[in-house]
């Protein structure tokens, strides 16, 4: 049973945890059990944590790289004035691979992955303990590469990619329709683990930080999980997610911080229909009572209370990944949300869902992943905005089309990628 205390004192599957992903397993890809990443997942508020392989081992050193986007690479030319098609070459499918083919063209137009991919920065950076020996990683880059500097605008083959993934996730072996969401969870993650600047990962003593005030601690958490996770893709996709239990009898409140790599948002329900997306966030952070069987054991108390439960954004990531939990299972069959669901494509005003009320948390949308169709069949495409040339895009498969601002928004957005506003200044 839960109790009300700080962290860590939540065990991982407990009915407060409910809402997440294991915090901590102990396996690293192949062993993870199923249960970590299969989607749909109607209780998984937010579903992705690395895996990690524990090692004892010295504490390897971290270091910050402040991400400059003025030198792109020497073949690429931002100003877009150029004939060659760059970032506008389509994906072919390679059977029932457009949900790879549409997140991959998503992260194609993340412009400091991209510029990481370009200048092969991976390399100086690759993490000789990573079993994969970074494979997936430089089929990535290269396929960047190709996306970018193409000179002719055919479509190009990722297979040599789906190699590499499927070695590093055999469920995407075959050509089986999958879920782009859990495909993004699992080439980041392994991304991540192939560039992890932590060559072994140290094995941290637990701390007593429950004296702390929150900020204090959840800063403290942050660094411990960089001792461990750090890397390019960490420094862009993760943020910290702060959870707050109160007991309704003693007023104790205790707190405990989390990685996220992205929010799945459950979608919220209207009368007229249309929602927006920040009804959906504001239903991601509503309180929760915990009662009945739910109750959790109050640290104070030392009993079981009713308690309220309420998340919000400790830290916000520079891109913020925000999934539209449109998939629900029940017992019967999984089904579709298709509601309509209104989202900015400027200036996203995140701040009310800040622990502190002075972070800076506006955003611009940057890429979506679309589904369209049905549980039974159904079919992904992106929509990208070119960082170079600041115009939308279509992306289906094999066709690159250009589109409307205006088209961008539709019942069919599934994943939303936006960039931190202030983060460049051009858009
Ligand atoms: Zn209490």
């Amino acid at each position: 049973m839960s109790q009300v205390s700080s962290t860590p004192r939540y065990s991982p599957g407990s009915s407060l945890l409910g809402h997440y992903s294991a915090y901590e397993p102990t396996v690293g890809y192949p062993l993870r059990g199923p249960e970590l990443l299969q989607l749909p997942s109607p209780s998984s508020r937010y579903a992705f944590s690395t895996s990690r392989h524990l090692g004892p081992a010295p504490q390897a050193g971290r270091r910050s790289e402040s991400s400059s986007r003025a030198l792109v690479g020497p073949r690429v030319n931002t100003n877009g004035n150029s004939k060659s098609p760059q970032g506008l070459v389509g994906l072919r499918n390679l059977g029932n691979t457009c949900f790879m083919n549409s997140i991959l063209q998503c992260l194609s137009n993340t412009p400091d992955l991209r510029d990481y991919c370009l200048r092969n920065t991976h390399r100086t950076e690759l993490n000789n303990n990573c079993r994969a020996k970074a494979a997936l990683m430089e089929e990535f880059a290269k396929l960047t590469q190709t996306l970018w500097t193409s000179v002719s605008s055919e479509a190009i083959s990722p297979s040599d990619f789906k190699t590499q993934i499927q070695r590093y996730a055999p469920k995407f072996v075959g050509y089986n329709q999958q879920d782009a969401q859990e495909f993004l969870h699992f080439l980041l993650d392994g991304l991540h683990n192939e560039v992890n600047r932590v060559a072994v990962r140290p094995r941290l003593p637990s701390e007593d930080i429950d004296h702390l005030p929150d900020n204090e601690k959840g800063k403290r958490m942050w660094n411990k999980y960089l001792e461990r996770e750090d890397s390019k893709v960490v420094d862009l996709f993760v943020g910290q997610l702060k959870s707050s239990l109160t007991c309704s009898e003693c007023g104790y409140c205790s707190t405990v911080f989390d990685p996220f790599w992205d929010l799945s948002l459950p979608i919220a329900k209207k009368g007229s229909g249309e929602v927006s997306l920040t009804d959906c966030m504001r239903l991601f952070t509503k309180e929760d009572v915990l009662d009945g069987d739910e109750k959790p054991t109050c640290y104070r108390c030392k009993t079981r209370r009713k308690c309220t439960k309420k998340f919000t954004i400790q830290k916000f990531p520079q891109i913020l990944v925000l999934h539209l939990k449109r998939f629900s299972e029940n017992r019967v069959r999984t089904s579709k949300l298709s509601t309509y669901v209104n989202f900015p494509l400027k200036e996203l005003d995140m701040r009310e869902f800040c622990s502190e009320n002075s972070m800076n948390a506006v955003y611009n949308l940057y890429a979506v992943s679309n589904h369209s169709g049905n549980t039974l069949g159904g079919h992904y495409t992106a929509y990208c905005r070119n960082p170079a040339l600041g115009e939308w895009y279509s992306y289906n498969d094999s066709r690159v089309s250009p589109m409307s601002s205006s088209q961008v928004r539709s019942s069919d957005a599934y994943v939303l990628f936006y960039e931190l506003a202030s983060s460049h200044s051009r858009l």
